[in-house]
């Protein structure tokens, strides 16, 4: 027994001595040995070291990858409660800002600070007196910059900014909110971007804010040995009944993420889905924050078990215990079909992604085997039965049920396919 307890102890330390070699404080330590990471991921050995010592750093990662702890070691490890705001974190979306001031609460359990998130939609006072008090500032461009123009943010004692996927923020056409940001920022500090592609622009901004950079790459924590990808070819009539076949049919499944490319196909799965008895929560870009803060809720607590989302309202949000990944429409930007497939498969659990094609997706999944370096296997497609669907009432007032499997006939593609709004 003695001689067991030891070698628990020695694995227990030879595992800590890992993330101890890159320079991570004793408190941070702490939190890492009770989260039982066992190892350090590609991007926090690659590029730690570079952070701690102060070095402007931009790393190409995407979510997954464990980027968070990157620059939550050196905020963490740099900031000091009752200060003023010494560091400033920018994100893309609210959900990711909740999502990284709740992983910077946690790695800082040992090193109280102020840690805030600040995001629009919701009122701007409390902000406003908790700003006063903040150590760390998590925010989205637009929000930030309205506490700028009222003063009621001061960014003057800020050692470390973070701009975190910035591909996003200047696809989101965030660029000018971020640059009149950096500038409130002192010169002398530390800057660190995390991108998942080096887009053009994202090199541009790095020239033009960040002093000798060092480009560090990492995969994400996906392991492509674990997943499985797959396609149905089927009649557009089939698409649904299809999804509905699969959900029911996979008795060992755990949480499930199903992509559509428009809020209106979001709004017509997760209310039909819901008609057949599966339980299913949606979140889009047209929901309001409470909303959509409350379905990510249910979906991580497990109450819900199934996902309806749009890609601008999932990317970034870090959903642990993701065995499927279904899309109901293919992306358009096949690009975008990495993102999803990375909500599975990872940290050493199996993934499945699913697709499930209809004539008006062969197109898009052409470029997405085109582009990227997938092997995505054929199924014959098994014997399934049509459910009945309806469409949500705010677009299909007065026409309700009836049989057809997704789509209504005619205009019925139009309805679901061109609303682009995400
Ligand atoms: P991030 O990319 O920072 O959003 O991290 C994604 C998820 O991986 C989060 O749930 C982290 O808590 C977790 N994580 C971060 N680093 C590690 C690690 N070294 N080993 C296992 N999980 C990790």
């Amino acid at each position: 027994m003695e001689r067991l307890l030891e070698t628990v102890f020695l694995c227990k330390k030879n595992k800590m001595n890992k993330f101890e070699k890159l320079g991570i404080s004793s408190q941070i330590l702490k939190v890492i040995e009770k989260e039982n990471f066992e190892e350090p991921s590609e991007i926090q050995i690659k590029a730690i070291p570079l952070v701690l010592k102060g070095k402007d750093v931009i790393g190409g990662s995407a979510t997954g990858s464990g980027k968070t702890l990157v620059f939550g070691s050196r905020i963490i490890q740099d900031c000091t409660q009752g200060k003023g705001i010494q560091s400033l974190v920018l994100t893309p979306t609210r959900e990711l800002a909740i999502q990284v001031r709740d992983a910077l609460a946690k790695f800082s359990q040992y090193n109280p600070l102020e840690i805030l998130a600040v995001y629009g939609g919701v009122s701007i006072n409390p902000q406003i007196n908790e700003l006063k008090i903040a150590d760390v500032v998590v925010g989205t461009p637009g929000r930030v910059l309205d506490h700028v123009g009222r003063r009621t943010i001061d960014l003057r004692k800020v050692k470390v900014l973070v701009l975190d996927e910035a591909d996003r923020m200047l696809d989101m056409g965030f660029l000018e909110d971020v640059e009149k940001i950096i500038k409130q920022c002192p010169s002398d500090r530390q800057t660190l971007l995390f991108s998942a592609t080096i887009i053009p622009e994202v090199k541009r901004l790095s020239k033009r804010y960040m002093v000798d950079p060092v480009l560090v790459s990492a995969e994400s924590m996906v392991d492509p040995k674990k997943l499985k990808q797959v396609y149905y070819d089927v009649p557009d009539s089939l698409k649904f009944s299809l999804l509905v076949h699969l959900l029911k049919d996979d008795k060992n499944s755990g949480l499930v993420m199903i992509f559509c490319s428009s809020r209106r196909n979001v709004d017509f799965v997760v209310k039909n889905l819901r008609g057949n008895k599966v339980d299913a929560i949606a979140i889009h870009g047209g929901f309001t924050q409470a909303r959509r803060e409350s379905s990510l809720r249910k979906f991580n607590s497990g109450k819900a078990w199934v996902l309806v989302c749009t890609d601008v309202a999932a990317r970034g949000l870090d959903i642990k215990g993701v065995s499927h990944v279904y899309n109901y429409d293919l992306p358009r930007e096949s690009k975008q079909y990495v993102h999803r497939i990375g909500r599975t498969a990872r940290a050493g659990k199996d993934g499945m992604a699913v697709n499930i094609l209809a004539q008006r997706d062969h197109e898009n999944f052409s470029r997405v085997l085109k582009d990227n370096d997938v092997e995505i296997v054929r199924l014959e497609t098994p014997p399934v039965s049509k459910v009945r669907t309806k469409i949500p009432a705010q677009e299909g007032s007065g026409r309700s049920s009836h049989k057809r499997g997704g789509h209504r006939r005619g205009s019925s593609r139009r309805e679901h396919g061109r609303n682009r709004r995400r």
